[in-house]
């Protein structure tokens, strides 16, 4: 694969899948922009060993998502890349929800992936073509127990995928889904260990995957080597969803 040149930008690229993300799409030869939020020392350290723009920006602040859109537009004249990746959990159990701890899931995880693809459209159409990758979850494919908040803003980004793709494909801007299963990251870190061990059980692979093994199949859909892949969810879930029954 080859992102020579390529402008790319990440959301969440602090840690775990979408720090991956940076640095494989940094060494494949893209210049990489990617946000964080609270991360700011993780944020620099990456930042100095790739080369990497960090910018601090939340999900959530739509006028800095276009104003950060259109100044790397102005600099870089295009934009090829954008990996949809920032997302956050708060599991609560529906019934006894808090509906602005609910919303907040939805404003970063679903919010987040529309603004920032909205402001990145034009540039992309522009610039000739561009490839969207939106990073969903298997809680989008399947119901588990406390993610209603998370499972909605999934399934909509795999539903907002498959339409956009649709609108963009005549443009040459391909849209994709990754959906990940259990993944190392400080996300399942915090798991209860009597969860972990269950949700073990059910991944025909019997671990949880690692980061770089997300990453990679980010940076084929980024590259022009997956150019007759438009719309399509990439299930990587070391065949979670594929054998077991939640
Ligand atoms: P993670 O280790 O918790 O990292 C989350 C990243 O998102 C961090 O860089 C964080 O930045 C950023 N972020 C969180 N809230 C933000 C906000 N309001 N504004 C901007 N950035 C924000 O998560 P991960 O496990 O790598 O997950 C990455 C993506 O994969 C998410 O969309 C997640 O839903 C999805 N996913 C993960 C798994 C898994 O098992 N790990 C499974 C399925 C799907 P700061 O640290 O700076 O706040």
């Amino acid at each position: 694969m080859d992102l020579k040149d390529k402008i790319a930008i990440v959301t969440g690229g602090s840690r775990g899948i979408g720090k991956k993300t940076v640095e494989i799409l940094s060494e494949l030869g893209a210049r990489v922009y990617f946000t964080y939020n609270k991360s700011n020392e993780e944020a620099d350290k990456i930042s100095d060993n790739t080369g990497a723009v960090a910018i601090r920006c939340c999900q959530t602040d739509r006028s800095s998502i276009m104003d950060i859109v259109n100044s790397i537009f102005e600099k870089e004249k295009r934009i090829d890349i954008l990996v949809n990746n920032a997302g956050i959990t708060d599991d609560q159990f529906f019934a006894i929800a808090e509906m602005d701890r609910w919303q907040e899931v939805l404003d970063v995880n679903l919010d987040g992936t529309v603004y920032w693809s909205k402001s990145v459209c034009k540039p992309m159409i522009q610039a000739g073509g561009g490839s969207i990758i939106n990073v969903a979850s298997v809680s989008g494919l399947v119901g588990i127990p406390g993610q209603t908040n998370y499972s909605t803003s999934k399934g909509a980004i795999l539903a907002f995928t498959r339409s956009l793709a649709a609108e963009l494909a005549s443009k040459k801007v391909k849209v994709n889904s990754v959906v990940p299963g259990f993944i190392e990251t400080d996300m399942t870190g915090k798991m209860p260990r009597d969860i972990k061990r269950q949700n073990l059980g059910k991944i025909a692979l019997k671990r949880f995957g690692k980061p770089e093994e997300v990453a990679k199949v980010i940076a084929f859909l980024a590259s022009d080597d997956s150019s007759y892949i438009v719309g399509q969810t990439i299930v990587v879930d070391g065949g979670l969803t594929a054998t077991a029954v939640f």
